[in-house]
């Protein structure tokens, strides 16, 4: 079976298609500018593993038409509306088709942000889900309309295929009350749902399951997943399943990431509000987007930071000594929280591809058993693979992440049942 999985932005729309058979990516895109004043809508689509095409529609005015214009393009339709095709074949997308009829998608797979304690798994979406993923708009304020909005587009191009949703919240609700709770005030957490939730989590499920597969542990084993990325969380895992994790009831908190700030004491807002004259939305904005390795280098991404790092930058050096301290803090708590830790892994962009950044993770924590080999860490990229040292008591792992297969692999599931 062929499965489309699709992730909605509230301006943009990525999807893939998995065939499931061999669990190849057919094709996959994004298209960005949906909706927006910009005079066309772009699509970047690869197909056929390695060919790449910028295609730049007119415009497409919601999801619902640029799901269409994907399904054209998947199907390799001729449109009259293509703005520019880079072989100046315009309204010719034939060589884009990997598919010949739409009745060879089976299912589609939605990513959604957050499932609040209703999703404890990911489900087959009906009129209720709907509802449900509505009801969380609150905790969700930027990223479930979005994913709404890709569900309905969905819905209206390909009715009869089943649908799936997938959240980003749910790996995290085995969590205890202990680790998810804040110590405020109960009515909070009983009216208005406040708790931690973790997010990242399909990656932290397929990389949970993976070490179970993988590491040759035993029963009881403790694992923390490593999710390094523009955005960055932990996961402290026992037996594969989440007992805590670093992101709260919004993805705001623990580490430092690329523009975010991760954990402060919560009255710095009232306090930036008072002598900025700021609104709180103003300074969540700005703790979410301007900050991080950004608020405090000029640019959120790690390998511009690294490159001013050794350049001598006082800003990038503090930047990254942050970085890795704060991140060593919550591995060493997360340990300290499960009673000790057989594995580390890293994923993510830098998780996966930044030598650097895996050893500045783990630096003095030979105490808790924790060593890595230098020389197996530096050639690590991208790949599969053990990079402690022989006689590290604690497994570190690199293992890259794949939450579109994951999205496809729970979709095919729920479809197929
Ligand atoms: P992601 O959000 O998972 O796509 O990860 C993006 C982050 O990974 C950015 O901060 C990138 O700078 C970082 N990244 C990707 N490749 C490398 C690399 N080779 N070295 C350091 N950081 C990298």
């Amino acid at each position: 079976m062929k499965i489309l999985v699709i992730n909605a932005g509230s301006s943009s729309l990525k999807f893939q298609l998995i065939d499931m058979d061999n669990e190849a990516v057919i094709a996959k895109g994004l298209v960005e500018r949906i909706g927006t004043v910009d005079p066309t809508t772009d699509l970047t689509y690869e197909w056929d593993g390695k060919k790449i095409k910028q295609i730049q529609l007119k415009k497409a005015a919601n999801h619902a038409e640029a799901m269409a214009f994907v399904l054209d393009v998947l199907q390799g339709k001729d449109r009259t509306d293509l703005e520019v095709a880079p072989d100046d074949a315009r309204g010719h997308l034939k060589d884009t088709a990997v598919i010949a009829d739409l009745k060879e998608i089976g299912a589609v797979g939605h990513r959604v942000l957050h499932g609040g304690e209703k999703f404890t798994a990911s489900t087959v979406i009906d009129d209720a889900v709907i509802a449900a993923i509505e009801e969380n708009i609150p905790l969700g304020p930027l990223h479930n309309p979005a994913n709404l909005m890709g569900i309905r587009a969905c819905q209206e191009v390909l009715p009869e295929v089943p649908q799936v949703a997938v959240f980003d919240t749910a790996f995290h609700q085995t969590m205890p009350p202990k680790a998810f709770r804040y110590a405020i005030p109960n009515e909070y957490y009983t009216e208005l749902h406040i708790r931690k939730y973790g997010f990242h989590g399909t990656s932290h499920r397929y990389i949970a399951d993976r070490s179970q597969e993988l590491l040759g542990l035993p029963k009881g084993n403790r694992v923390i997943i490593c999710h390094l990325g523009n955005g960055s969380s932990l996961s402290a895992c026992v037996d594969g399943k989440c007992v805590d994790t670093t992101m709260g009831i919004t993805p705001l908190d623990g580490l430092v990431m690329g523009t975010r700030c991760g954990t402060l004491d919560p009255a710095v807002v009232e306090f930036i509000c008072n002598r900025k004259n700021m609104t709180p939305s103003e300074v969540l904005s700005m703790m979410n987007k301007k900050s991080g390795l950004l608020g405090l280098t000029g640019s959120s991404d790690m390998r511009d930071v690294t490159a001013r790092y050794e350049a001598g930058e006082p800003d990038a050096k503090l930047a990254i000594d942050m970085w890795g301290y704060v991140l060593r803090k919550y591995i060493g708590s997360f340990a300290a929280a499960m009673g000790g830790v057989d594995a580390i892994i890293f994923t993510a962009g830098i998780g996966e591809n930044d030598a650097a950044g895996r050893a500045r993770a783990v630096e003095g924590l030979e105490f808790m058993g924790v060593k890595i080999d230098p020389e197996k860490n530096a050639g690590i990229r991208g790949v599969e693979a053990k990079i402690s040292a022989d006689d590290s008591k604690v497994q570190v792992w690199v293992i890259p992440t794949n939450e579109e297969l994951a999205i496809a692999r729970d979709t095919l599931e729920l479809a197929t049942k």
